[in-house]
């Protein structure tokens, strides 16, 4: 990540600086003695902790760079076995929980979904072994790259996805990973000098973090989620509050003007701060205006237009806004932008267009697996009570009455499945007909038969999939087989 150039170019910019008085600055990050680098370490022993797809992935890639490495996670042996039967035999591994070995290892790999209160971490800290993230240790390895993060409660995907087809679109190299496509890890022997990694970061990432310094983010918006594993708000906020903490100066972070919780995380960025929001204010770099979306740097003479692309709702032209001005802020031309927003199509099961069937709209946002979700989905729609929307599935905590006042205008009936029917029921009482459906298969029978012309069956489920799916995708996936068996071809 080209930091020889940057210490120069921070000297300039110390040189520059007026000699009036200043407003106090936020705390400089600690010094880089806390980075991870792999001379120091010898052949480790390090230990991974987590079998999942970045653990295996971390240990994979420390074995071929010489390491032993011991991986080790909590589930039983037999959950394990299958994965732990392709390692390369430099990593041994231990299941149902783990051992004191982990403590005569050197150093520790973390995987995101451990939490950061679980005992082992402690018993690592009290052994003074340094825990680093899969994703430091990923960079590590990679010859110097330019580096995109992506975090925020909703949207990650969606818009690492078109940032990466905008630098794309650039002629850039381009690897989209981390939650979306393949572990960091996986990804180091393809890539080379110069690329660009799109990287999605989630809290959980961010928080397992020390040094990581991208040379742009975004950060999308902020409510609460994961808590659980946060421990509250105020964790999960700075858990996100370090995709900026240790960016150079001269790099800039991408905010969302319209949400206050990022609007206040902002006044604790170093690196140059570009907002994006509905008006534009004297800080906006990015806003709406006559169906474009106008973008305007500092020390740019005029805003420069761009199309959106054509995706549903105020949500994607946030995310747009924030993929416009991550790329352009890496000086990605705005004619590149317009190039990939032009052809974007928008991701599987992110309120999904698949055809009018029998007349009915089809659109699969599996994805929406929280109520917050189903309300953007819901905004998208017109307010004629046209919508049959499917609602259900594994509930998360809160209930669906806060759904209540967008299914009362813009939904026909409500198609119940999985564990969750019976407190959608309860919760939307009177707002909308209620058809408990059980199954998605008799939700898509029920929507078919109960649907008009020009109204649209809309998957939006509000819950988790794992009742009846082995995950959201699963869930999306079966929709549209559903959608052939029942709706015919899609036109
Ligand atoms: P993530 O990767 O953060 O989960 P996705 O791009 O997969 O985000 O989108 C998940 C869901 O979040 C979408 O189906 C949509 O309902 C909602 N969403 C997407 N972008 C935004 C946004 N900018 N603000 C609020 N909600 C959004």
């Amino acid at each position: 990540m080209g930091t020889t150039k940057r210490r120069v170019t921070k000297k300039k910019a110390a040189k520059k600086a007026p000699a009036k008085a200043r407003k106090p600055r936020p705390p400089k990050p600690p010094p880089p003695s806390d980075r991870f680098r792999p001379e120091v370490w010898g052949v480790g022993p390090a230990a991974v902790l987590g079998m999942g797809r970045s653990g295996l992935a971390a240990a994979r890639l420390l074995a071929k760079k010489g390491f032993r490495v011991l991986l080790s996670d909590e589930r039983p042996h037999k959950e394990l076995r299958a994965a732990a039967a392709k390692l390369p035999e430099r990593v041994q591994w231990e299941g149902g929980g783990h051992s004191d070995r982990v403590l005569k290892c050197r150093f520790a790999v973390k995987s995101p979904g451990i939490p950061s209160k679980a005992p082992v971490l402690e018993k690592l800290k009290a052994a003074g072994i340094p825990v680093f993230s899969e994703l430091e240790i990923a960079l590590a390895f990679m010859p110097p790259v330019e580096v995109v993060a992506v975090t925020g409660t909703n949207g990650k995907t969606t818009t690492a996805t078109l940032t990466a087809a905008v630098f794309k679109a650039a002629r850039r190299r381009v690897h989209l990973l981390g939650n979306v496509g393949e572990a960091v890890c996986g990804a180091v022997g393809s890539v080379k000098k110069g690329d660009v990694l799109v990287l999605e970061t989630s809290s959980y990432q961010l928080e397992d973090s020390r040094r990581f310094a991208p040379d742009a983010a975004a950060i999308l918006n902020l409510t609460p989620d994961h808590l659980d594993h946060h421990g509250g708000m105020a964790e999960y906020t700075a858990a996100k509050a370090k995709v900026f903490r240790f960016m150079e100066r001269r790099t800039a972070c991408v905010f969302n003007a319209d949400d206050p919780g990022v609007v206040s995380m902002a006044r604790d960025c170093r690196p140059r701060k570009l907002f994006f929001g509905r008006s534009p204010a004297t800080m906006t770099a990015a806003w709406p205006e006559g169906g474009k979306i106008l973008l305007r740097l500092p020390g740019w003479k005029k805003p420069v237009k761009v199309a959106p692309p054509k995706l549903p709702g105020e949500h994607n032209l946030q995310n747009a806004m924030a993929s416009a001005l991550l790329a352009v802020s890496r000086g990605v031309k705005p004619e590149a932008v317009a190039k990939a927003f032009k052809a974007f199509k928008g991701v599987e099961h992110r309120l999904e267009e698949c055809g009018t069937r029998k007349g009915l709209r089809c659109v699969n946002d599996s994805k929406a697996t929280n109520v917050d979700s189903t309300l953007v989905a819901l905004a998208t729609m017109p307010e004629d009570k046209s919508v049959l929307l499917v609602l259900g599935g594994r509930p998360k905590p809160g209930g669906f009455a806060g759904l209540r006042a967008a299914v009362s205008r813009k939904v026909k009936a409500v198609l119940t499945i999985g564990e969750a029917a019976a407190r959608v029921e309860a919760d939307l009482q009177g707002a909308a007909h209620v058809f408990p459906c059980e199954t998605l298969a008799q939700a898509v029978k029920v929507a078919f038969q109960l649907g008009q012309k020009g109204e649209t069956l809309l998957l939006s489920p509000a819950c988790a999939s794992f009742d009846q799916f082995t995950d959201y995708e699963h869930r999306g996936r079966v929709f549209k087989e559903l959608l052939d068996e029942h709706g015919g071809r899609p036109k």
